[in-house]
């Protein structure tokens, strides 16, 4: 029940109508009985900066940011930490004190989704897919622990500039195009794939970024992606042998540190999970917009 007490969070982006962010959140809200509500605002870009201090005018808690603000929103703000600084990219705002802070927690969504399947990095070859933004955060939490990082993307030049960027930090990285003889060639010696680009993502679900025939039986394989749940990716690679790792995980985690920064409390991830999937397979409410997750993070 909303009441006079109840603290209000949400999700600013546009669009943000087919989001699984307010049901997975509202679901652990309502789990631990916190006074909170999680509210979709769709805000168009010429409305971002009077959005931005409507959330500091009004005391919301805090929102998400998702498509298209996550960097437009970056100068908006008090305070911006580190990793988010480096991603180049906001998805979560914490209002303290009347102060507005930006985080990123797809990262840390990443390396904790990594950890609930037991996947460890240290000291492997970890190849990742794309450049874009969910790249960029699964780099920046992925290359510290890898022996070597390898970012292919679509277009090169992206990934070379990206791979410079890390190997500034001091990391090992390389980067290159995403091409079948150079995937042949880079994922013999690899112990993690991860896809971070938007290939196989509905409505195009019978696309792949990895041809079938390079995947092998010692590799674990996730997928970014996460509609749909088992992409052309993951049911290759699970074909052959490989762990598979969907993208569910990611978001839900992502979700989780959001949550944390808000509340203060550890919210309940299969709770969350179960809102996603329901939310994904149509369960639950009748309310699955024919968008899915085209409008991306999270979504
Ligand atoms: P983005 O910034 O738009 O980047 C898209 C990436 O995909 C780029 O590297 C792009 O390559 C590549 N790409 C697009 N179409 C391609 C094609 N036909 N062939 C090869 N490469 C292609 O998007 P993003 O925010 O990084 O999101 C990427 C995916 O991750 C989306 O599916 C999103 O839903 C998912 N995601 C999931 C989570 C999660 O929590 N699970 C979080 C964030 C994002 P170019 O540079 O060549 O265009």
């Amino acid at each position: 029940m909303i009441g006079g007490g109840t603290r209000v969070v949400g999700i600013i982006g546009d669009p943000v109508e087919h989001s699984l962010s307010p049901r997975m959140h509202n679901a652990a809200f309502e789990h631990l009985k916190l006074d909170y509500v999680y509210v979709p605002f769709r805000v168009s870009g010429d409305m971002l900066r009077k959005a931005v201090e409507g959330v500091r005018a009004l005391n919301l808690r805090g929102v998400n940011v998702t498509i298209p603000h996550k960097v437009s929103v970056m100068p908006l703000l008090d305070w911006v930490d580190e990793n988010a600084l480096d991603i180049g990219a906001v998805n979560t705002i914490v209002v303290e004190r009347g102060e507005l802070k930006g985080y990123n927690t797809d990262g840390l969504g990443c390396l904790e989704a990594l950890k609930e399947e037991k996947v460890e990095v240290n000291g492997g070859k970890v190849v990742v897919l794309g450049a874009g933004g969910a790249a960029r955060a699964i780099a920046y939490s992925l290359a510290p622990l890898a022996s070597e990082l390898v970012l292919l993307n679509r277009t090169d030049s992206k990934a070379i500039a990206l791979a410079e960027e890390l190997r500034r930090k001091g990391w090992s990285v390389r980067g290159g195009g995403l091409r079948r003889e150079v995937l042949e060639g880079e994922l013999k010696d690899a112990v993690l794939l991860v896809n971070a680009t938007s290939v196989g993502m509905y409505p195009d679900v019978d696309d792949s970024p990895v041809p079938r025939e390079v995947l092998k039986s010692s590799l674990t394989v996730f997928d970014a992606v996460y509609n749909p749940i088992e992409t052309k990716l993951l049911r290759d690679a699970r074909s052959v042998g490989a762990k598979t790792i969907d993208g569910v995980g990611m978001l839900v985690n992502q979700g989780a540190v959001a949550f944390k920064l808000w509340t203060g409390v550890n919210p309940p991830k299969d709770i969350m999970r179960r809102a996603v999937i329901d939310g994904l397979t149509g369960r639950g409410e009748s309310d699955r917009g024919s968008c899915g997750a085209r409008c991306g993070n999270n979504c």
